[in-house]
């Protein structure tokens, strides 16, 4: 390819739009343009990983036993309600209606379709287990799109889908697939991890996801120092410190006058944050939940939603609250009714803390849980953080910020109950099929890797994603020699025997400085030069993009030499 040919600029600026590395790259190296927020088209060399990618994901589904088809992107909104995910994802599902007003929705994922079609194909044990996947687009309504690839509204995806006709099966599967991910990433050059991951409201039991450690992530986990645990900060769960006992005390009003916030009471009675009951007001789908915490934790609101089955979760604010006859900042326990009551699993083995009075300027020291209130709902609500204790092993558990790759999820029957996907055991009797369901987003991953792999002057492709194996720069194209001789190696390479060498040609009538800047930033694993100083000595200047010495090779010998130099990787 002729760089003075290819669709697509490179930019000496940085995007002011593109905060990571990764998107900044994407923007300058001319790989994708943004259509629209979180709507992005792929151009030639992007594409050209990208379908890179799609191939190593390819041949690793394929090794692990998956079946490659595909589904459509348009579906009836019928499936979506019959899984009930019409309500519980709503949040991110694009609606359409065709011209006889039947509703649809764009697939944002593909559970109800592959169950549908699973339906009409299998009845038998004999036909399971069965892995089947797609790499197609999906769509969701992100509210925040961001960080390029990262969060996007419109994307491309493998998901594969795995049936067996019990959870010993889909454990196998499971790690089949687990395997087959270790192996896609490494291909790829992105070092991950496995960490336990939330499953949602009606995501099955387990799930785990691979996350790619960097500081421009913006999952979060927490990861145990002694190794032994690492979790999504959605689910990370962690050893709560215990509080001493001592025998329950008679409730005290005190009068706290102005005082609200948990730092202030601590100070104005001189306590600390966990001898405190800490009341927060959420609104879950619509309906008032209050929520008791110690006063030294903070809520983890994707383990309340689960509790509480919610698919909005927010914050009441103080207009709400006086509506509903509560206090903001004095809430108490005590005396509620007709609101859910949530509290966190540390809270009934906490004597004598300080909670509101439900009046204002007014707390009360000596609550107690079973003596003066009880909740609805008792259960982890709190959200780990650095420097909390291992549920394992006790150790310090370390905050780091992290792309998620891919996920693994055990659905078990959810879909198949909801949805009546069955199949006939041995005995002839009807069992619903147990499923899981493995997704890795491709666009993610092609900012993955390059955020991994990248330097100050560009990207640093991995050898197997390299949109070209080699980089020609001409210098000097006003010399007929210099462009004879690049002409003549470009050819060469192209038509190497076995498998050819594929080359960018820089033969653009630029300075040295912007065409080895370009080169740098553009990423080929080799980078050959031809100037008039290197065909003094009849050769050409060879580099590999990650070291800084090069070395001149004869003409004669470049196509040989390339390659074995391609062959070390
Ligand atoms: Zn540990």
């Amino acid at each position: 390819m002729r760089l003075s040919k290819l669709f697509g600029k490179t930019l000496r600026q940085v995007p002011a739009e593109a905060e990571t590395p990764s998107h900044q790259l994407l923007l300058r190296a001319g790989l994708i343009q943004q259509l629209a927020a979180g709507i992005y088209s792929y151009l030639p060399l992007g594409w050209q990983v990208l379908r890179k990618i799609e191939q190593i994901i390819r041949e690793e589904m394929d090794a692990a036993g998956g079946q490659e088809l595909f589904m459509p992107a348009l579906h009836p909104v019928e499936l979506w309600q019959a899984s009930g995910r019409h309500q519980t994802m709503r949040e991110v599902l694009f609606h359409l209606t065709d011209k006889r007003e039947r509703p649809f929705v764009l697939g944002p994922t593909h559970e109800e379709i592959i169950v549908d079609l699973f339906k009409r194909h299998v009845q038998s044990y004999r036909d399971l287990p069965l892995m089947l996947y797609q790499i197609q687009t999906k769509f969701r309504d992100e509210a925040r799109p961001r960080g390029g690839l990262i969060r996007v509204r419109e994307f491309t995806m493998k998901d594969l889908y795995s049936f067996d006709t019990n959870w010993e099966g889909l454990d196998e599967s499971c790690q089949k697939m687990i395997r087959a991910y270790q192996n896609t990433f490494d291909r790829c050059g992105v070092p991950t991890s496995l960490v336990e991951a939330d499953s949602g409201a009606i995501g099955g039991k387990d799930s785990w996801e691979f996350m790619f450690f960097c500081d421009s992530g913006e999952d979060q986990a927490l990861i145990c120092s002694a190794g032994d645990y690492a979790a999504n900060a959605e689910k990370a769960e962690f050893r709560k410190p215990p509080i001493p006992a001592e025998p329950p005390q008679p409730i005290e009003e005190v009068s706290t006058p102005g005082i609200k916030a948990i730092d202030e009471l601590c100070a104005f009675l001189g306590i600390a944050p966990w001898q405190t009951l800490k009341a927060v007001f959420y609104a879950a789908d619509g309906q008032p939940a209050f929520v008791a915490i110690r006063g030294d934790m903070e809520v983890n609101e994707t383990k309340l939603r689960n509790t509480l089955g919610a698919v909005e979760l927010r914050l009441m604010d103080d207009a709400e609250l006086n509506q509903a006859g509560l206090v903001a900042g004095y809430a108490s326990p005590i005396g509620l009714k007709s609101v859910r009551v949530v509290a966190d699993d540390a809270v009934p083995s906490s004597p004598n803390l300080v909670g509101g009075a439900n009046k204002p300027d007014a707390h009360l020291r000596n609550l107690n849980y079973g003596r003066d209130w009880t909740a609805d709902i008792v259960t982890d609500i709190a959200l780990a953080r650095e420097g909390d204790l291992c549920p394992r092993c006790g150790s310090p558990l370390r905050l780091q910020r992290a792309i998620e790759m891919g996920h693994v999820f055990k659905l078990g029957t959810v879909y198949s109950d909801k949805l009546g996907a069955t199949f006939l055991d041995r005995d002839g009797v009807a069992k619903p099929v147990v499923m899981g369901t493995y997704g890795i987003g491709t666009g993610r991953l092609l900012s993955a890797v390059v955020e991994a792999n990248h330097d100050e002057q560009g990207i640093i492709w991995p050898p197997a994603l390299a949109p070209y194996q080699t980089h020609l720069v001409a210098l000097g194209m006003d010399r007929p020699d210099v462009v004879e001789a690049c002409q003549r190696l470009y050819e060469e390479l192209q038509s190497a025997s076995g498998v050819g060498i594929s080359v960018l040609y820089d033969d653009r009538d630029e300075s040295p400085g912007v065409k080895f800047n370009d080169a740098d930033l553009l990423g080929m694993p080799l980078r050959l030069t031809v100037s008039p100083r290197t065909l003094a000595r009849q050769s050409v200047e060879v580099k590999r993009r990650t070291e800084k010495e090069s070395a001149l090779v004869l003409l004669s010998e470049a196509v040989i030499h390339i390659r074995k130099l391609l062959d070390q990787r």
